[in-house]
């Protein structure tokens, strides 16, 4: 099959969260199977700082928004390890900014020119390049406009007319709102504004344009399909979510196991694999420990956090319940590493100034950092009030650090809780909060550190499960190409 992905986010070129990992890794992973794969993202500042050799193409693509003509070159790279062609979208203008899709004082006013714009382009670039897709795979709010744009506008091409859409959704939590004034940014008039197409509300909902129009919408994980049909998780869109049920499916994230294997992690103080994790994970704890200047032990158990601070990753009971073990004068050491909303940055700031020793903190985006604290830990913590997939439990997993959870989503579906049935499977790979609450944290961690601690034959037992688990990308692909398959063949 010839298929092309869009996305804003890809690693190595930009990234702000799990997007960026699934983009990176799958376009490979298909390509690996005998598809023909490109990648289309925009010409953000950050790509340069990806170390990638990027040429220069002599095409460029023109859209008429509002009147105004805007004009972007397209440029070319590859994808690591691979020949799959990325394909950028360079508008300066409107992409070579500091951050993707905000700043400080919030997200950038003319995002939904700037997505308008890129999701027009890419269908211009589509055509430049002569890519011929039977499937456009789209990502998120950013790309919303591109499955309405292939069903309304290219009925009479001789090969975009058979090309199907299918739209991923990351996160129902950002669902591109804008308000109705912004239509003609979009290039639909107002026939095309109403509640099969894109209003929702008397607002223009990107995503909700992207479901409505796609051939078939998937999400990343099972549980999470069916998650997002319901009023609790839909974030308003789960009634569209229903009737677009019988093709909605749920195809979990995998992880890139070239750059997430504790064999072989340039990041590491150590190396280490499943015959000598304890000693690999000692002396990484050694590492961190001196980093942050925290007493080195390694009997002290290194607790790990690494995410974006934003309410769905549950940053409250986190601070209460860490609030709760440092003032108790609990052993445990704490090491997090995250950015985002300024009241987390203050609030985790004041604690790590009233714990300094035993709370390591580090605010902002450091990949190396990440890989270090997965190594370094002997438990992470991820009790996110929703989790679509979640990659960092299964990063934490592969590391032999163990995810204390909160069973939601992805995390439900991927991380076994522990208890006497579980322990006698040899199933246990984790700990489930039983309420969604600060005390419900502490009891969790409170059951992993005593087993830890008090029971080491049945600790080793629930990191060596983990760590035995297969979570890389293989039966994911192969369900995208199943479901790309069936999308086409549905198309005809
Ligand atoms: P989400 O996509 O909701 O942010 P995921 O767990 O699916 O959550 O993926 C998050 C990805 O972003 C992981 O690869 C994680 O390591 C990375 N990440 C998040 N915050 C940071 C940070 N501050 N520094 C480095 N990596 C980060």
């Amino acid at each position: 099959m010839n298929i092309v992905i869009i996305s804003t986010e890809a690693v190595p070129f930009a990234k702000t969260g799990g997007l960026a990992d699934v983009c990176g890794a799958l376009p490979v992973q298909l390509a690996q199977r005998g598809h023909q794969v490109s990648l289309i993202m925009p010409g953000f500042r950050q790509i340069r700082a990806a170390g990638r050799d990027i040429e220069e193409t002599d095409l460029s693509v023109r859209v008429s928004i509002d009147g105004r003509e805007i004009a972007a070159k397209i440029s070319r790279s590859t994808l690591p390890d691979s020949d799959v062609p990325v394909y950028f979208i360079n508008q300066p203008e409107l992409f070579d900014r500091a951050q993707l899709y905000g700043d400080e004082k919030g997200d950038y006013r003319d995002n939904c020119l700037r997505f308008a714009f890129f999701s027009r382009a890419c269908l211009g670039a589509i055509t430049r390049l002569d890519l011929q897709p039977d499937i456009v795979h789209c990502n998120d709010w950013q790309t919303g406009l591109v499955p309405a744009y292939i069903s309304e506008d290219f009925e009479q091409h001789p090969w975009m007319n058979r090309a199907a859409s299918l739209m991923t959704i990351h996160n129902m939590a950002y669902q591109g709102v804008f308000p109705k004034e912004n239509l003609s940014l979009t290039g639909f008039d107002w026939g095309q504004f109403h509640h099969n197409g894109l209003e929702f509300y008397d607002q223009i909902n990107l995503l909700k344009t992207g479901i409505q129009y796609a051939d078939t919408v998937t999400t990343v994980s099972a549980r999470y399909a069916e998650e997002i049909q319901t009023e609790e998780h839909g974030c308003g869109l789960q009634g569209v979510l229903q009737a677009r049920s019988e093709s909605l499916f749920g195809v979990p994230n995998g992880i890139d196991t070239g750059i997430w294997n504790p064999q072989t992690d340039p990041h590491l103080a150590a190396n280490y694999s499943l015959d000598n994790w304890a000693e690999g994970k000692n002396a990484n704890k050694r590492a961190i420990q001196e980093r942050f200047g925290m007493e080195v032990d390694h009997e002290a158990p290194v607790i790990g956090l690494v995410g974006r601070l934003a309410e769905q990753k549950g940053w409250e009971l986190v601070i209460e319940s860490m609030q709760h073990f440092l003032a108790s004068g609990h052993e445990a050491q704490w090491v997090v590493l995250g950015t985002g909303a300024p009241h987390y940055h203050d609030a985790l700031t004041q604690l790590a100034e009233k714990y300094s020793g035993r709370l390591g903190l580090h605010l902002g985006f450091s990949d190396a950092l990440a890989h270090q604290i997965e190594a370094a830990s002997d438990i992470f913590l991820m009790p996110s009030r929703y989790e679509p997939c979640g990659l960092n439990q299964l990063y934490s997993l592969r590391y032999g650090t163990v995810p204390v959870v909160n069973p939601t989503g992805g995390l439900a579906d991927t991380v076994v809780d522990t208890c006497e049935q579980t322990l006698a499977e040899k199933t246990s790979s984790g700990f489930y909060l039983s309420t969604f609450d600060a005390p419900g944290l502490t009891a969790a961690l409170s059951k992993a550190l005593r087993i830890r601690s008090q029971e080491p034959e049945k600790w080793s037992q629930i990191v060596t499960t983990g760590m035995q688990q297969d979570w890389s990308w293989g039966r994911s692909a192969d369900r995208y190409v199943q479901i790309y398959g069936d999308t086409a063949a549905r198309k005809g």
